[in-house]
């Protein structure tokens, strides 16, 4: 395997894949399984996504599309890459740094909701961190508490871009939807009536609402609670429901930040900014 030349983002582009152990398996992906491995001589510890994209055109095509976003990122915002290596096979692998808390997602089921301080903590890095994206042109499509990692320093990170998009070059090859619909906009769904003026960066607003919603309450926030419900039964609620909210006991204030981020129509959702 080689090391693609991916100089912006990457700290440790001598890195080859035969100095790297695999120590375990993290996590299965969309066509690809992430390991943590061990660097020989170093010992330090990274996340290795490796991508069997060899034989699907638009598996390699969202690989693409994160290998360019991660190579005009380098922030405290986003998981950090490390390198990339392409095998002759069209495997792919990204070297990243390692979140050892995991996702947002696994940490709210194993620990449940957060202390209020908590929350707050993290309702202003991710806020951050898509402000961050929004800043660079970069449209995130898939924001949800199972793409951002937290590492022990309760620090949140963003992750997963491939099906992300960079405004104002589009990787037209690979424009195709196909991220999760569980927190997905009403405009995606239903363009005539929720889009008006179309500011592209909304989505991104909806599914932080929602996000935050969820740290919140500890589930999904639409019905039935508890319960992830199939696609059509999602595209209904989120078109035609009223859009979730805190209990009462939430501050005003909260109540008010999820309000202006869940408005269903998308131009008179709030920017990041
Ligand atoms: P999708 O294909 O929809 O993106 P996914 O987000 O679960 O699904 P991956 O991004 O491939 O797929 O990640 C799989 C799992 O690996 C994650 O859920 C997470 O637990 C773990 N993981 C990914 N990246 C890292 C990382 N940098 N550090 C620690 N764990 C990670
Ligand atoms: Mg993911």
């Amino acid at each position: 395997m080689t090391t693609t030349n991916t100089s912006t983002a990457m700290s440790a582009a001598s890195i080859s894949s035969s100095d790297l152990e695999k120590l375990q398996v993290l996590g299965h992906g969309n066509g690809g399984t992430v390991y943590k491995v061990r660097h020989k001589r170093t010992n330090a510890i990274y996340a290795l996504n490796v991508v069997h994209s060899d034989s699907d055109p638009t598996l390699r095509c969202q690989v693409f599309r994160e290998m360019e976003i991660l190579r005009r990122t380098n922030s405290p915002h986003v998981v950090r890459c490390h390198g990339i290596f392409e095998k002759p096979s069209g495997d792919i692998a990204i070297l990243m740094e390692y979140m050892n808390l995991g996702t947002l997602d696994s940490l709210l089921r194993t620990h449940g909701t957060f202390t209020k301080p908590k929350l707050v903590d993290m309702a202003r890095q991710v806020l951050n961190d898509l402000s961050y994206l929004h800043g660079h042109k970069i449209i995130h499509r898939e924001f949800k508490p199972s793409n951002l990692l937290v590492n022990d320093k309760m620090e949140v990170k963003i992750a997963d871009f491939n099906v992300s998009k960079i405004m104002c070059r589009t990787l037209d090859a690979c424009n195709s939807y196909v991220g999760t619909c569980a927190y997905m906009s009403p405009e995606w769904f239903d363009s005539d009536t929720y889009s008006g003026n179309y500011n592209r960066y909304a989505g991104d607003i909806w599914s932080l609402g929602l996000t935050l919603l969820e740290l919140y309450m500890g589930h999904f926030p639409f019905p039935p609670l508890g319960q992830r419900p199939d696609s059509a039964t999602l595209m209904c609620v989120i078109c035609f429901e009223e859009s979730p909210s805190l209990p009462k006991q939430a501050s005003e204030e909260f109540q008010s930040f999820i309000e202006c981020c869940l408005q269903k129509e998308s131009n008179k959702r709030w920017t990041v900014a």
